[in-house]
This record gives structure tokens, C-alpha cells and sequence, in this order.
């Protein structure tokens, strides 16, 4: 049995028992860990890839930013400890892995099930932005589902606070198909509303199969992006509550999208909406009785 030892402020010893690998992402494995019938996911990152200052700062900012976090949609933040090879950040077990397998095996989902699913981001968004956190790389892999089905958003590794009235943030950074175009332009930095442009490419690729503006290469979608290129195929099926939400979100001016509030108020989300979907929805569509 493999078992990983947390020396504590008290000097007494945490065991845990180091279970089913769970995925590995830039810099982290992760680990299911279990103690005393707890159990937890465990990012492990290796001290090795520390040596950078840089490397450290950014994971030094992303403890700081999550561990400041307490919400039922975002991905739970329990402790982090290190030993000499590795440091361990103990998360909430999301075991239903992310919305990007969901819609692998799916290749779409149904208008309802887009519902229930961007009116968790939607809360879990609006959260994070009250506590001014940017997200910063919303997409379908950073959006975990619980053995309920919740979503909890995670990784908050390119995440940033806000720390005064009208900041602008200036880093490049984020995912080739949901990066919002401020910031391939770079001109004036950028805000909350980059979060809210990954949001519209979300709730694009979950009603339509794919994102809006994939290509095979990245210059060509970042060229895209910038062009505002975009189309709904003419064959698709979707509501027009459901393309006219999707065209006022992805709008190239930052100031001219709509704004949480706003995505919330929208038609498409005024029929009754389940809560959560039944376990069933991970591999077919919900019945319709
Ligand atoms: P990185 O920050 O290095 O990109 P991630 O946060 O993306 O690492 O984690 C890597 C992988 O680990 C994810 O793709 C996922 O498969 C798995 N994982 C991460 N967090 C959890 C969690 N809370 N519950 C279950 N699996 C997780």
C-alpha cells in the first residue's frame, strides 16, 4: 500500500492511503487519498518543477486564491502539505470526472441539460467575481462533476484577484478555443468579462458538439477570435432563445457583453430547470417524460 505522511503544526502524523490516479494535467498528477473514511483528490505537484521562482509564485497564488473559497459550485479546498519530493493539495473527490468527458461521450446535450449545467457555472461565476477572482481558464476540463452531478469549478492556476476598482490585467493567458479576444489584443488589458466571453463559447460547444471557433491550428482561431468568425451550423436544431443568448455574449467588445445578471434574466433560462440530472445523463439524454 502506498501511503503518503503529512507532519502536522502538532507534530502528529496524518497517514493517507494513496489510491486510483485520477488524471494529470500542466504541472499535477492527481490521486484519489483517502483518511479515516475521508476521501479526497490530491494534486500532486513535484518539487522539482519548483525550482523556478516563478513556477512557485504561481502555485503559491493559486493556493492562496482557492483556499479562500467556500462554495457549493466551485471545487472544494481542504488543506496542502509538502514533503521533500512533492507538494500535496487535498481537494474536494469529484468523481464523475469533467464536462469535457461528459460531451466526448455525448457529442452534444440536449437544451434542458444546458440549462441546469450554465446555471451552476452561472452561480458559481457570479460568486467568484463578488469575491473579485477571475477565473481565467473556464472550459469544459475545469469543470468537474460530483457523484451528485453538481459542477464545481476548478483549477484555479491561472486565476487572479482584482485588487482595486477598474484594474486591468495584462498577462496573456488562457485556453486557444476559449480565450476572449482583449486578450489576444492586449491593447487595454483585461477584466471580469473574459470569463463571461469563455462562458458563451461553453454553452456554444455543449449545444452545438464543438467549439465555435476550433480550427487545426492555433493562429487560425486566435485570427477567428479576433474576427469575431463564428457561425451556428444551418442543419443545427437549437432555439433561438439559445442562439440569441449565445450572439450577446460572444460580442468582440468586453463592455458591450451581457453581463451575469443579464445571462441569468435571459429567456433561455425562464422554463423550470432541474436542478441536478440524473446519473444516467452522463452516458445518454435525459427521458423526456
Ligand atoms: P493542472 O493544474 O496541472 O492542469 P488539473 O487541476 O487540471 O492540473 O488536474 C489534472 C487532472 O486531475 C484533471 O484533468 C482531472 O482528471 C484530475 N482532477 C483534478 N482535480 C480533481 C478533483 N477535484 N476530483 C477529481 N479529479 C480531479
Amino acid at each position: 500500500m502506498d501511503i503518503v505522511e503529512e507532519i502536522c503544526k502538532d507534530k502528529t502524523v496524518r497517514q493517507y492511503v494513496k489510491g486510483k490516479f485520477l488524471g494529470k494535467g500542466g504541472f499535477a498528477k492527481c490521486y484519489e487519498f483517502q483518511h479515516a473514511e475521508q476521501s479526497y483528490a490530491s494534486k500532486i505537484i513535484s518539487k522539482a518543477s519548483l525550482t523556478r521562482s516563478r513556477a512557485r509564485q504561481k502555485l503559491m497564488s493559486e493556493i492562496k486564491i482557492h483556499r479562500s473559497l467556500q462554495h457549493q459550485n466551485i471545487v472544494g479546498f481542504h488543506r496542502y502539505f509538502e514533503d521533500d519530493e512533492n507538494v500535496y493539495i487535498l481537494l474536494e473527490l469529484c468523481t464523475n470526472q469533467t464536462m469535457n468527458e461528459l460531451l466526448k461521450r455525448r457529442k452534444r446535450l440536449t437544451e434542458l441539460e444546458v440549462q441546469c449545467y450554465l446555471m451552476q457555472i452561472l452561480i458559481a461565476l457570479q460568486y467568484l467575481h463578488k469575491h473579485k477572482v477571475i477565473h481565467r481558464d473556464l472550459k469544459l476540463g475545469n469543470l468537474f462533476l460530483s457523484d451528485k452531478m453538481e459542477v464545481k469549478l476548478g483549477d484555479f492556476g491561472l486565476a487572479t484577484l482584482i485588487e482595486f476598482e477598474g484594474e486591468r490585467k495584462r498577462t496573456v493567458c488562457g485556453t486557444p478555443n476559449y480565450i476572449a479576444p482583449e486578450i489576444l489584443e492586449s491593447k487595454n488589458g483585461h477584466s471580469f468579462e473574459v470569463d463571461i466571453w469563455s462562458f458563451g463559447v461553453i454553452a456554444y460547444t455543449l449545444l452545438i458538439g464543438k467549439p465555435p471557433f476550433e480550427t487545426t491550428d492555433v493562429k487560425t482561431t486566435y485570427r477567428r477570435i479576433k474576427m469575431n468568425a463564428y457561425q451556428f451550423p444551418e442543419s443545427s436544431i437549437i432555439s433561438n432563445s439559445a442562439r440569441q443568448l449565445i450572439s450577446k455574449i460572444l460580442v468582440t467588445e468586453p463592455s458591450k457583453r451581457l453581463t451575469l445578471q443579464e445571462i441569468q434574466d435571459h429567456e433561455f433560462f425562464h422554463g423550470l430547470i432541474p436542478q441536478l440530472l440524473p446519473l444516467s445523463t452522463l452516458a445518454c439524454p435525459p427521458s423526456s417524460q
